[in-house]
């Protein structure tokens, strides 16, 4: 499996294109901006289907390439019930609050955690993990994890958003990924990739 990060917009969010060797489909997980630059990758390594657009959650850093990527290559927009809303809302992707505006995009599959999906030939499984904001998601494929705002390297995402919760958020920490008894590669939302383990060895914000 491949994993190309692409920093996108003015929040430098990590959107990745996920494929499989040898094969010409992919999924996107936080295309959350600069359509043309993701668009040209996945021209670049010849990807010529998107099956899916994996949400790590609904923030407008996450989401603002989606309606074009979705028009132009049909891929099933999938996203946690409780972020849902963030697809059609500047207000509840907090996008107002940086004086931008999203294109509105349907979902297509809704998350409520703890489902398997196959994307791009690939099985992806979906944790819930609230707290960053309610619909927070981290993806696990492979031997790789997308943990969008929830965990980066050496840091952990804010908890003073409408819709975050500090509580939730110190749940999913400790007990949905303290929990995992495996390593997983981790790419963040934002900045350099980590492990999880090292994260939970180093990370300040991380108390086992
Ligand atoms: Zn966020
Ligand atoms: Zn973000």
């Amino acid at each position: 499996m491949i994993v190309v990060q692409v920093a996108v917009g003015e929040m430098m969010s990590n959107a990745f294109i996920v494929y499989k060797e040898g094969t010409h489909k992919a999924f996107v997980v936080d295309p959350g901006a600069d359509y043309l630059r993701i668009k040209k990758r996945l021209d670049d390594i010849g990807i010529t289907e998107v099956t899916h657009i994996l949400l790590t959650h609904g923030h407008f850093d996450h989401i603002g390439a989606v309606a074009q990527i979705k028009q132009e290559t049909g891929a099933v927009v999938c996203i946690h019930r409780r972020d849902a809303s963030m697809l059609q809302s500047d207000q509840d992707s907090l996008a107002v609050m940086a004086g931008v505006t999203i294109q509105p995009v349907k979902p297509d599959y809704v998350f409520e955690g703890g489902e398997t999906i196959e994307a791009a030939d690939i099985q992806v499984e979906v944790l819930h993990t609230p707290g960053h904001s309610g619909g927070s998601v981290c993806y696990i494929a492979e031997d790789v994890m997308f943990s969008g705002d929830t965990l980066f390297y050496m840091y952990c995402g804010r908890t003073d958003f409408p819709g975050s919760d500090p509580a939730e958020y110190a749940h999913s920490l400790r007990e949905v990924l303290g929990s995992l008894k495996k390593d997983y590669t981790v790419y963040a939302g934002h900045g350099i990739k980590t492990t999880l383990f090292a994260e939970f060895s180093n990370n300040p914000y991380l108390m086992r």
